[in-house]
């Protein structure tokens, strides 16, 4: 899921500055499980909304908002309530506001900013587990990624500045190549450490970019 947090309120009133009528539009998935765009957040905003004198023509919460086809339905199904509206407030990830984007001409205002592709220890915690850099290393690692667990990012680790377990960074912080070391010890396997990995290779990195996937077309094979 993606990690996201409300912007402060004063910046979404900046951005919705001269534009009286809004329509709010929040996410049932990712943003709904982080407690920023589910349908109480949208109430909450409604409310601050009109305190500060907006009026707000309509809300919805879209089960998935990055789901572009559903987001044209749902805009289809409530094009009366969007036609009433000088912009939207988007309370879903960068994702879901750029479904939005697609199909409407309105104005689109982004509520929350996206943070990190995240993995989920219990309700409300979160954690960054992959960094999406393109070229998973998960097998070498077994399974612990050195990309986003080591503060230096480093594929070939560690730097020598861990302490006690943990980074010379930022001493808060488990070393990631520390918690390598230890899963392939445990699995007799520390010879995988001596493994040279090569620089990656940055063609193959798909950020900063924007990639389009597209599953091969189910059918029935001949
Ligand atoms: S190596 Fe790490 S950042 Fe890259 S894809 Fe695998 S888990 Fe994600
Ligand atoms: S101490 Fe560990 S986590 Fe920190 S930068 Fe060095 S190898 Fe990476």
């Amino acid at each position: 899921m993606i990690a996201t947090k409300q912007k402060p309120f004063e910046e979404i009133l900046e951005s919705l500055e001269g534009e009286k009528k809004i329509f709010i539009v929040g996410c049932g998935d990712c943003a709904s499980l982080c407690h920023t765009g589910g349908e109480e957040e949208v109430w909450e905003m409604e409310e601050k909304l009109v305190v500060e004198g907006k009026e707000v023509v309509g809300t919805v919460v879209i089960d998935v908002a990055c789901h572009t086809l559903k987001v044209r339905s749902v805009f289809n199904e409530l094009k009366e309530q969007i036609k009433q509206a000088d912009g939207l407030l988007i309370l879903a990830c960068g994702a879901g506001v750029q479904s939005a984007t697609q199909v409407t001409d309105k104005t689109v205002h982004p509520g929350l900013d996206s943070l990190f592709l995240a993995n989920i220890r219990r309700h409300g915690e979160f954690m960054e587990r992959c960094s999406m850099c393109g070229q998973c290393i998960l097998d070498i690692t077994r399974g612990i990624c050195p990309v986003t667990r080591c503060a230096k990012g480093l594929i070939n680790g560690p730097c020598g500045g861990a302490k006690d377990g943990k980074c010379e960074v930022d001493s808060q912080r488990d070393c990631g190549w520390v918690q390598i070391y230890e899963r392939l010890k445990e699995r007799g396997e520390l010879d995988r450490l001596r493994r040279y990995q090569a620089p990656k290779d940055f063609q193959r990195t798909v950020k900063p970019g924007s990639l389009i996937l597209e599953l091969p077309k189910k059918g029935i094979a001949k």
